[in-house]
């Protein structure tokens, strides 16, 4: 089936168009040869505030599902119109409040005159009532380098000096990725980046910052290099670093930015200049043998904002978990997806235990995939972490617990690695006997424990919680479970299976049925960790069933229980 161009399939849409422009008294002309080749634009010319001048409205493949964009470079509004292309924003939100009813003479009509108005007002009483609170940051509209990032921190409190020096951590040139991570002027203490963010960008570079008055309306490389130049004379001769096969000169640009409706805070961006590194003297020969010597290439890295704060920002009820520290044992299907999420929700400090190695085959159900076959579980977790959310610290021992090696012990040295400082132990070993142990460590120390498993199968899981307050010891849950006061989850009467070449039986079951078993069990360890600002849950034990009693798949079922101390449990005598 051909893909139908939607003026084929709706001829009186588009001939509609044409009429009301026409009626308005407009002359539109739709373009011949961007027909030919399957779009639809009209050109008209139009006089707003006394000043005439052309607009272009370029329909998209999926019109009029889809609004069309609206063209007008001359018309030079200061807010609602993209400085560089010119088009012009007619609807705050465009997935949301476009009707296909909607046409171009109408938007002329109703729309421009209130986004002309907005556009060129300064008088906030003017603009509060006509347009979205929303911030328009002219960054998003520079010609970036794709997958450049220089991270920034928001809550900096920059020099208003006019220019300084800066530190760049950077992972690689080109495209340029690194982290700002000091700032520093004249007479003024350096501003400097969070530790993390410095380990996480192992090698410097020296670089410098202009600061400019208003952003500069060039969206090219070199165009706004040149602009920058003109108001800073010194910004035209790099400074080369060397940096392994390339000289690169690296200049952040500082300029006030709209960060929150109508409100100005620090912008950044960073040109970059390189050339082949080389000395001076090979540069010299090469011209005298009249080649031309490359000139540097310019390029533009976008901003990145990456502070402790920036983080929170979609995220608020977490603030808390940032001083926090949780112990993850067990980094199979159940532990592995939970420790990432303990990073993701920007807990400070995770204790990683794992002794055993990813087999190519986990990774049907384990975060990772072929990339770290054959590494240790826990290194593996870990040097994830560190590499993309490394405002999370992590600490993590190799160790399958119980083990008895003669000569050290280890054990004891893993223990002091993974539960140093913790506020929470988090058990996935989905071993009673671990699960013993690791619930009588966390009694020792006074902390809440939490265990998850899974049933073979994937059929079902508990998430259960031992509080040092509370009345239920470990030994009491698992009375109740055997007294039934807490019902079992379902679970495939099928054996347990041991994949070829896989040291030890495990369970069958798969990622998904795994997820709803984890994801309770972050939640309750997070509603634990930050019961006022995330939510308290006023129950320590949760079962799930995933199938019926015939083993049919249904949506996962949840009971939820509060168990009390148990009369045969000896731990209370
Ligand atoms: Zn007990």
């Amino acid at each position: 089936m051909t893909n139908r161009r939607w003026w084929e399939i709706w001829p009186e849409r588009l001939e509609f168009e044409i009429e009301a422009l026409k009626a308005l008294g407009f002359d539109p002309i739709v373009d011949a040869g961007a027909r030919a080749a399957g779009q639809i634009i009209i050109r008209f010319e139009h006089s707003v505030g006394g000043q005439t001048a052309t607009f272009t409205a370029v329909f998209p493949h999926g019109y009029p599902r889809f609004p069309f964009e609206l063209y007008a470079p001359e018309l030079r509004l200061g807010h609602h119109q993209n400085p560089f292309a010119g088009n012009l924003c007619l609807l705050a939100r465009p997935s949301e409040d476009w009707r296909p009813s909607d046409h171009v003479a109408r938007f002329l009509v109703d729309q421009l005159p209130v986004v002309v108005q907005a556009g060129t007002a300064t008088d906030l009483g003017v603009v509060e009532a006509v347009e979205e609170h929303q911030a328009e940051p002219v960054s998003v509209y520079y010609d970036h380098a794709d997958g450049s990032l220089v991270l920034v921190d928001s809550s900096w409190s920059l020099p208003s000096a006019t220019s300084g020096s800066l530190e760049l951590g950077v992972e690689r040139i080109e495209p340029l990725r690194a982290a700002v991570v000091e700032v520093r002027t004249a007479g003024a203490p350096p501003v400097v980046a969070l530790d993390p963010i410095r380990a996480r960008f192992p090698t410097s570079l020296r670089a410098r910052w202009f600061r400019v008055d208003a952003p500069i309306l060039e969206a090219t490389p070199a165009g706004l290099l040149a602009r920058l130049i003109a108001l800073h004379p010194d910004a035209d001769r790099p400074q080369w670093v060397t940096h392994g096969s390339v000289e690169v000169d690296v200049i952040g640009i500082l300029f006030p930015e709209e960060i929150a409706w109508r409100t100005a805070g620090d912008g950044w961006t960073f040109v970059l200049r390189t050339r082949p590194a080389g000395s001076r003297e090979a540069r010299r020969r090469a011209r005298d043998r009249r080649t031309r010597p490359a000139s540097p290439t310019v390029s533009l890295a976008r901003a990145g904002r990456y502070g402790t704060a920036d983080m929170l920002a979609r995220i608020p009820v977490l603030a808390p978990l940032r001083d926090r520290t949780v112990s993850v044992f067990g980094l199979g299907g159940l532990g592995a997806p939970s420790a990432l999420e303990f990073a993701r929700a920007g807990v400070g400090c995770l204790g990683l235990l794992d002794g055993d190695v990813v087999e190519a085959g986990n990774g049907v159900r384990w975060p990772l995939g072929l990339a770290v076959a054959g590494w240790g579980k826990a290194p593996a977790i870990h040097d994830l972490i560190h590499r993309d959310w490394p405002l999370t610290r992590t600490r993590f021992a190799r160790w399958r617990l119980g083990t008895a090696v003669a000569g050290e012990d280890h054990e004891g040295e893993a223990l002091s690695t993974v539960l140093e400082g913790t506020d929470l132990v988090f058990d996935a070993s989905a071993s009673l006997v671990v699960q013993r142990y690791l619930a009588d460590l966390a009694n020792e120390r006074g902390i809440p424990y939490i265990s998850v498993w899974s049933t073979n199968g994937g059929w079902g899981g508990v998430v259960a919680r031992i509080r040092p307050d509370g009345q239920a010891c470990w030994l009491c849950l698992q009375l109740a479970l055997n007294d039934r006061l807490i019902p079992h989850p379902p679970e495939d009467p099928g054996t347990r299976i041991q994949p070829a070449g896989c040291g030890s039986p495990t369970f069958t079951g798969t990622s998904f049925d795994l997820a709803p078993v984890w994801a309770a069990g972050v939640r309750l360890a997070v509603s634990t960790l930050a019961p006022d600002a995330y939510g308290a849950m006023d129950w320590d034990v949760a079962v799930v069933s995933l199938r019926d009693d015939r083993g049919g798949v249904i949506m996962p079922t949840w009971t939820t229980h509060r168990p009390g101390r148990h009369p045969r449990c000896t731990n209370h005598v």
